[in-house]
């Protein structure tokens, strides 16, 4: 029988009614539709999809498994490489990854990894999670600083391999950027709090409101533990450096996130969190936080959002989902558009945005054309709320406080491919040691530094 072109289309909430709300934007498959689509994969012997894979998962196993109709062992199969798949599942990067490496793609579109992901993760949960094997004890104690997907994740696999773990997180929930970045319409907190409950049941103690480098030092850890994991992310804004950043209404995307994600401004008024939106906002910057910061300000009632990138649509970052998502919803693109300096009243709140027409040159040292000034070319736009999302660095306060840490040039914890930094018992991975990346590049770090972990405290018996 002739393999079906296309995917099986996600269903989704329509854009007119999605954007007066903050529930989950794509449904997911119902079993039929899961199975059909499982049947699409051609279970290659090469496997490309695993190569695509940064947490190795064995891909056509578990799809081989819903297309039969065995969800558990579909299950299982998963879940022996990912402890997040219902995250994974929903804001993966596939069609840079498995679904990028996927041999359908000669004759159409990949078979929808991420999807069925998706669709056992959510089986699971409604159905009950198993807690697989834990090793017996092996007397170790190891610290992980950070819940974020890097952090959950080493926690994870070393609680399975019998090592005692405890986590330091500073904030008073856990998820890093999944819970305080990623939006409620695109990744229910729920899911992410059903997820982080999975790794506590394999044994991993998570402790909240706890600032690593101030509440307690490394060093002061190191006496304590036998390893250390830190996985603290990127969360330190980058600005555009332009004059009137400083007036009332301009909001890095991090803060503004933040504000309505994990301090729930988006619930207002059973949250009181304030959150200044007005009726025009404009996002800078066209990677998945800019999507996330423009796609909000619509559904807290911004009449007009707007994105502006001073490339072209082919330079943006973002996931293809996430842009067609934004447009639908109505988000204004301003391509080969850079700011050039904010307006503001004489109380020093916003009122305009100054901009300067772009045009593309030569590649430069990311291999995207510049984006060189149009002489002549600025006008002004009337906005209410600007939302600055043109990246994140390293958290700098590890890095700063610990003797002898070797740090790289933009801020981030030098390691090896495995997490190892220069001392011994010190490992680090995700966004700390990469600068800004993706769940899923964290999460494999977090799983290499984890084997790494366990090797080091082997060693040293
Ligand atoms: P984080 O998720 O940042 O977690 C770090 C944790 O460490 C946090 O909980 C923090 O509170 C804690 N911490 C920091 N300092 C300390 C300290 N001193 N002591 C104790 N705890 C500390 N990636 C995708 O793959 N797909 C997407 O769709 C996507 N969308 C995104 C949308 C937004 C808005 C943002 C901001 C990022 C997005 N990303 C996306 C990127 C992705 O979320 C990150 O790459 C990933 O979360 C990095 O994981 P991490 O564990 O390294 O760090």
């Amino acid at each position: 029988m002739a393999v079906k072109k296309e995917k099986h289309t996600m269903p989704e909430q329509k854009p007119k009614d999605r954007i007066k709300n903050f529930n989950e934007v794509p449904y997911g498959y119902d079993e039929k539709t899961a199975i059909e689509e499982a049947k699409r994969c051609l279970n290659c012997k090469n496997r490309p999809c695993v190569n695509g894979c940064p947490v190795e998962i064995d891909i056509p196993d578990f799809i081989k498994q819903i297309a039969e109709g065995n969800f558990n062992k579909a299950v299982e199969i998963l879940k022996t490489k990912t402890s997040l798949p219902a995250v994974c599942g929903r804001v993966c990067p596939y069609e840079n990854q498995c679904e990028g490496e996927c041999t359908l793609l000669k004759i159409g579109e990949p078979v929808a990894i991420g999807r069925l992901e998706r669709f056992l993760a959510d089986y699971e949960r409604k159905k009950g999670v198993k807690i697989p094997k834990i090793a017996k004890s092996t007397g170790k104690k190891v610290v992980v600083v950070g819940a974020g997907p890097a952090g959950l994740t080493c926690a994870g696999d070393l609680a399975k391999m019998g090592h005692k773990v405890t986590v330091y997180e500073a904030l008073h929930d856990p998820g890093g950027v999944l819970m305080y970045g990623i939006p409620e319409f695109r990744l229910p907190k729920e899911i992410v709090k059903a997820e982080v409950d999975y790794i506590s049941k394999l044994g991993a103690d998570i402790v909240y409101d706890v600032v690593v480098g101030k509440t307690i030092t490394v060093e002061e850890l190191m006496e304590d533990f036998d390893a250390i994991f830190i996985g603290t992310g990127a969360g330190l804004p980058r600005w555009l450096r332009i004059p009137g950043e400083n007036y009332d209404g301009v909001y890095s995307a991090n803060e503004f996130l933040t504000r309505v994600n994990m301090m729930k401004a988006y619930r207002f008024p059973e949250y009181d969190t304030p959150i200044k939106i007005g009726k025009v906002v404009a996002t800078f910057g066209a990677g998945n936080v800019a999507m996330d910061c423009a796609r909000t300000s619509l559904r807290l009632g911004a009449e007009k959002s707007y994105i502006l990138y001073r490339r072209s649509e082919k330079e943006m970052p973002a996931r293809n989902e996430e842009i067609e998502h934004a447009k639908e919803e109505g988000v204004i693109f301003k391509l080969l558009t850079n700011p050039v300096r904010f307006i503001g009243d004489d109380k020093g709140i916003l009122k305009e945005v100054e901009c300067i027409k772009m045009e593309l040159g030569e590649p430069d040292e990311s291999g995207r054309r510049r984006p060189i000034p149009v002489k002549g070319s600025e006008f002004k736009i009337k906005i209410d709320t600007a939302l600055v999302a043109i990246g994140q660095s390293p958290n700098p306060l590890i890095p700063k406080s610990v003797k002898g840490l070797k740090i790289g040039k933009r801020g981030n914890i030098e390691t090896d491919e495995e997490g190892r930094t220069n001392i011994p018992c010190v490992f680090a991975g995700g966004d700390i040691a990469t600068g800004a990346a993706t769940v899923i590049l964290a999460m494999g770090a977090g799983k290499r530094a984890a084997r790494a972990i366990d090797k080091y405290l082997k060693s040293k018996k």
